[in-house]
């Protein structure tokens, strides 16, 4: 799959990113994952302190599919609202589902904290504003359903959010204990925090074909090792819909821009995360060098050289958007990129457990969440191989019933 045009930004970020052999002789594990990406590494996490002996392959580089453009606003609150969930599954497992998530950015900051490379996670309230004024009742039907179950948010008046933010809206939320991180360099320090903990990690390693019985599952690799493994973890990002199609997921385009540095980001208070109600909608963060992230704009399409042709025109529209919230802020893009981008028809992300692939678990945290719905399912995931049953994987199965 081609997943991404342009320059990442994220690449430029760690000076000596670690290197993995490629396997080049047949081996035998408990659990293969196949993807380095963030979602893999974040199952290395949770099985590396299992006792199990566990074995990761990616055919990129580690961290160089679509974690390397992540612009990583680490958020529960997703592009279906709150109360549109409640409508899809009912209050309950929306409920659920958001304290699972809600728990997964303390297990990320937690992660973060173990990790032999600095994963950068900085926790950042999330603004979220009405971008029409039909969209203040959807922020008072979501506000509503946060404050009956305990999630730390407030409501901000047109007159604070121009004393904060300096620029016009007529409402917004806040979202408290939001968090933003580097998902280059959070993934790369799982990973060496599994190596530290057993796990083995080949890079340049291309899985091209599979024979699956019962007990036991083969992989074959493209230089023709094989790999023999009692579970298996597909990680492979939005790469999973070439091993198997799920017609829950839905694929599009997105696009970001990484600015120039900014001296001085007074009239943006506490450099929080901001987004907004448009469908489609741009959103925004600080990195820890004083750049900005912008991205958004998404478009249907998945077919990259309709979603490159769009790029320059995108990358422009992103600083437009930027600099009518904050004229004084004068960038430029230094990074812009578009990519694959995923989510679900009904809003919540996938576990993808088939018949004919026994043993085998499809981790698809598909949706503007990815970061933190990869921590919700890795621990699902992780709990279920090691003790045979996880109550919440019925969440997310993708045989669920909506
Ligand atoms: C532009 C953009 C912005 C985003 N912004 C956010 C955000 O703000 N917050 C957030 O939480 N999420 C965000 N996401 C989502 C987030 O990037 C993803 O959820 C997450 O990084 C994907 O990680 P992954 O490991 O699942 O996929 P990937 O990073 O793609 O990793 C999968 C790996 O599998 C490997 N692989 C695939 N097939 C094979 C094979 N046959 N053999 C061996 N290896 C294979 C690939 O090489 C790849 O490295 C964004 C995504 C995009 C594209």
């Amino acid at each position: 799959m081609d997943l991404l045009s342009g320059n990442p930004y994220w690449q430029t970020t760690v000076a000596k990113p670690p290197v993995y052999p490629s396997l080049e002789e047949d081996i035998e594990c408990d659990v293969l994952i196949i993807g380095g990406g963030s979602s893999g590494a974040q199952c290395a996490y949770y099985l590396c302190e299992q006792g199990l002996d566990v074995v990761v392959v990616d055919k990129r580089k580690a961290g160089h599919g679509s974690t390397i453009v992540n612009t990583s606003l680490i958020q529960y609150l997703g592009d279906k609202l709150f109360y549109e969930l409640v409508n899809t599954f009912g209050e309950e497992k929306t409920v659920r589902h958001y304290k699972l998530c809600e728990q997964a950015i303390t297990d990320i900051e937690e992660a973060a904290k173990k990790l032999p490379i600095n994963a950068e996670f900085i926790r950042r309230d999330s603004l979220y504003y009405a971008s029409y004024e039909e969209d203040i009742t959807k922020i008072n039907k979501d506000y509503f359903y946060m404050q009956k179950h305990g999630f730390e948010a407030e409501i901000l008046s047109e007159d604070q959010i121009e004393k904060d933010y300096g620029f016009k809206k007529r409402m917004a939320m806040l979202i408290k204990n939001d968090a933003e991180l580097n998902p280059y360099s959070f993934t790369l320090g799982l990973l060496e925090y599994g190596k530290q903990h057993g796990v083995r990690m080949f890079e340049e390693t291309e899985i091209v074909g599979q024979k699956l019985e019962k007990d036991e599952a083969v992989f074959f690799t493209k230089n023709k090792s094989q790999i023999k493994a009692k579970y298996v973890i597909m990680a492979g990002g939005y790469e999973n819909q070439e091993f198997k199609r799920e017609k829950k997921a839905v694929l599009t385009s997105s696009y970001a821009i990484v600015t120039t540095p900014v001296k001085d980001f007074t009239g943006w208070k506490n450099r929080n995360l901001i987004w907004e109600t448009a469908r489609p909608y741009i959103y925004m963060r600080t990195t820890s060098d004083n750049r900005v992230i912008i991205g958004g704009l998404d478009e249907n399409t998945i077919v990259p050289q309709e979603r490159d042709a769009k790029l320059v025109h995108k990358r422009d529209k992103l600083l437009k958007e930027f600099n009518k919230l904050f004229p004084h802020l004068q960038v430029e893009a230094d990074y812009y990129i578009s990519a694959y981008y995923g989510g679900t028809h009904d809003g919540f992300p996938l576990i993808g457990i088939y018949d004919e692939m026994p043993n085998c678990y499809f981790l698809s945290g598909y949706g503007d969440n990815g970061t933190v719905y990869n921590m919700v399912l890795a621990k699902i995931i992780a709990e279920h191989i090691t003790t045979k049953k996880s109550s919440d994987l019925e969440l997310y199965i993708q045989t669920r019933k909506v």
